[in-house]
């Protein structure tokens, strides 16, 4: 199925300058003629690119906010990191307050989601005999798809539980659709998201769940709306009802703090994410019961959808949480019902490098790849337009790229054609293999 990714390239500003093809984690992007291109099936919507993009030229699209006036009621999700992005602020409820002003007819915080979910993996993780472990949070879309495409033997531990976004647009739905007498479809269920995997997430559910989501604002894009209208100094309403084990959601660590036992392991950081399944796939961590993920730095208050630094908004949310209570939702009052929380389908192995039709084919490439690979500079220059050497000794075997791509390649051969003999003198210093090093 081809998606629609909410990490995009804005053409007229890519320089194809190469910066970001270094820099993603699934080597999903080539620059071909002068521009960036992301390879649709390798894209987790991670954001790396948007980050490390000198000249802006990746964006990421979320809905339109005039997208509310297509529903009759509104709610907004806001996930617990956008708690973070305001100084001066030492009461949820003012930014709740705020999002009801700007539009919004009511709130469902998806950190009261992220409790009930908490209560119910205690409990859960338990069992020893139910998952495969470590169990790896589901919680993080793109770690989830990291997992899907590059670990095949660790797609097992994935839990198969929704996240507390999707749990929160439920529950919120079902909670207005009861108070006003409206029909679901005429309610609007909006996320704030501090990430484009999780725009992406909203669209495309992991795990085969039906969409529950409406619509995805960029936290940025709110956050603009909001910080005019509220006032620090006024007596807000009480719409907040969750602890500090919900909004600790916010921060790396959180979700596996809330587990309550030390057998866990908090990762942020797609690169420090890869280094750790690769440890589990070891077996390298045999006394780790629970894994949590999270593709950004210090959490959800490192997505790029953010305003503030990470370190910062940790800060607020640390100095947020200190008066409330340890937590104020519990799955069976709030859910009641496993079923309505767990994946249709366990989380399936989705290879995007398969370099064949079968296994013969398979491996014919591989060696050809080898082979190629063995022959080019090993440079990892990216001037190609691909990521590495070997990546692009891939596309050529692949027949997306050509070997004249490769500028060194080019330069020899053309050295030859026109009857001039050994390239290596025509090469820049770093990259000649004969001649004296400089005393
Ligand atoms: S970093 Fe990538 S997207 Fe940005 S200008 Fe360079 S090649 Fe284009
Ligand atoms: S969003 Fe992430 S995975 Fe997708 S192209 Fe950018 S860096 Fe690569």
């Amino acid at each position: 199925m081809e998606i629609l990714h909410s990490v995009t390239l804005d053409v007229e500003k890519c320089k194809g300058c190469t910066t970001c093809i270094k820099h993603c984690p699934t080597e999903a992007i080539r620059v071909r003629r002068g521009k960036a291109q992301i390879l649709s099936q390798r894209c987790i919507d991670c954001g790396q690119c948007v980050r490390v993009c000198p000249h802006h030229a990746k964006k990421v699209v979320c809905d339109p906010f005039d997208m509310l006036k297509d529903f009759e009621y509104k709610i907004a999700l806001p996930a617990p990191s956008f708690y973070g992005q305001f100084k001066n602020i030492n009461d949820v409820n003012i930014i709740l307050g705020g999002l009801l002003k700007i539009g919004f007819d009511s709130v469902f915080e998806v950190s009261k989601a992220a409790e009930m979910l908490s209560d119910l993996t205690r409990k859960t993780i338990k069992e020893p005999k139910d998952m495969r472990r470590p169990v790896i949070s589901s919680a993080c879309p793109a770690a989830v798809r990291l997992i899907r495409m590059r670990y095949p033997n660790l797609v097992e531990n994935v839990m198969p539980q929704i996240a507390p976004v999707e749990l929160a647009a439920i529950l919120s739905r079902k909670q207005a659709a009861a108070e006003t007498g409206l029909s679901p479809d005429k309610i609007g269920v909006f996320f704030i998201t501090p990430c484009p995997a999780k725009v992406t997430g909203a669209r495309y559910p992991i795990g085969g769940m039906p969409r529950v989501i409406d619509g995805a604002f960029s936290m940025t894009a709110i956050y603009k709306k909001i910080v005019g209208v509220i006032n620090e100094t006024e007596e807000p309403e009480a719409l907040s009802s969750s602890g500090i084990m919900g909004i600790g959601w916010a921060v790396t660590g959180g979700e596996s703090a809330a587990l309550l036992n030390d057998t866990h392991l908090a990762v942020d950081g797609i690169e420090n994410i890869k280094k750790v399944l690769e440890d589990i796939e070891d077996g390298r961590l045999p006394e780790i019961e629970f894994v949590e993920l999270n593709a950004c730095t210090q959490g959800c208050v490192g997505g790029c959808l953010t305003v503030e630094n990470p370190y910062i908004a940790k800060t607020r949310i640390k100095r947020l949480m200190k008066y409330l209570p340890v937590s104020r939702n519990k799955f069976e009052s709030g859910v009641g019902n496993k079923n309505l929380v767990t994946w249709d389908n366990q989380l399936k192995y989705s290879p995007v490098w398969r370099l064949g039709e079968d296994t013969t084919d398979a491996l014919e490439k591989l060696n050809k790849i080898n082979e190629l690979y063995e022959s080019l500079p090993g440079l990892d220059c990216a001037s190609c337009g691909a990521p590495s050497c070997k990546a692009f000794a891939e596309d050529i075997v692949l027949g997306i790229a050509s070997e004249e791509d490769c500028i060194f390649r080019m330069r020899e051969r053309m050295q030859y054609l026109s009857g001039m003999g050994d390239a290596d003198s025509y090469l820049p210093p770093p990259f000649r293999k004969s001649g004296e090093a400089q005393k």
